[in-house]
């Protein structure tokens, strides 16, 4: 994987979270604001443009921490500064390399994951996005230490994401702006964890088109 990569598994995501937009918000219109949708759209669209009016080669850890850069000052919600601080942590994570492997990579998403916790101090189970992917990270681990290849393990874990997602439903809220609906929080799917699992399907894709 290398830069080329990170831009496409970005551009997936910003086309999947653009098309289930008013999906997104309506599962936020039910236990927040009913804004996760144009949130994440906003800021994945405003992270490609950056990205296209990037000249020059930049390791992909440099694209990450920038499109991080562009989440936190573009998406006002919960979801802006929290997926901002995943890529970013993700990118420094990743360094100066040009290339990096599946070993790499599970670091990233491993520095990502506690990015968003140290920020939103959300453990799993409180309904909110750690719920997918946290899961998803924890099968990659384990689909990799099996032996699976990367394009198999990143399916694996976008799985476990969208499980995971499923599992918020019958979850009471105790984190972000749903907590506020205590019980009637119930009986809801999260929106954060259900933008993750397009974000982690997006990781799917661009992982199996590689090579
Ligand atoms: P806001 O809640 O500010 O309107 P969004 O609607 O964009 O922001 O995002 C809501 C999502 O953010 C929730 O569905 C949840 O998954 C996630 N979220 C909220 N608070 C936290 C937190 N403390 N930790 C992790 N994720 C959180
Ligand atoms: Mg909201």
């Amino acid at each position: 994987m290398n830069a080329d990569t990170m831009q496409r598994w970005l551009e997936q995501a910003a086309a999947s979270l653009h098309e289930q937009r008013d999906y997104l918000t309506q599962l936020d219109a039910a236990i927040g604001d009913a804004d996760h949708g144009t949130n994440m759209d906003r800021g994945f669209t405003a992270v490609v443009e950056k990205l296209a009016a990037t000249d020059g080669p930049v390791p992909p850890g440099r694209v990450l921490i920038s499109a991080g850069g562009t989440l936190v000052s573009t998406v006002g919600g919960a979801s802006g500064p929290l997926w901002g601080t995943a890529l970013r942590r993700a990118g420094r994570a990743l360094g100066e390399a040009e290339e990096f492997g599946s070993e790499e990579l599970v670091s990233a998403l491993d520095a990502a994951l506690a990015g968003v916790v140290e920020l939103g101090a959300a453990q799993e189970g409180e309904k909110t996005m750690v719920d997918a992917l946290a899961p998803a990270l924890r099968t990659l681990r384990e689909s990799l230490a099996d032996g699976a290849s990367l394009a198999t393990a990143v399916q694996a874990a976008f799985e476990a994401g969208e499980e995971g997602m499923r599992a918020t439903v019958p979850l009471q809220a105790s984190k972000g702006r749903a907590s506020y609906l205590g019980e009637r929080s119930i009986g809801h799917q999260d929106p954060g964890a259900t933008s993750t699992v397009l974000i982690l399907g997006a990781l799917a894709r661009t992982v199996s088109a590689e090579k």
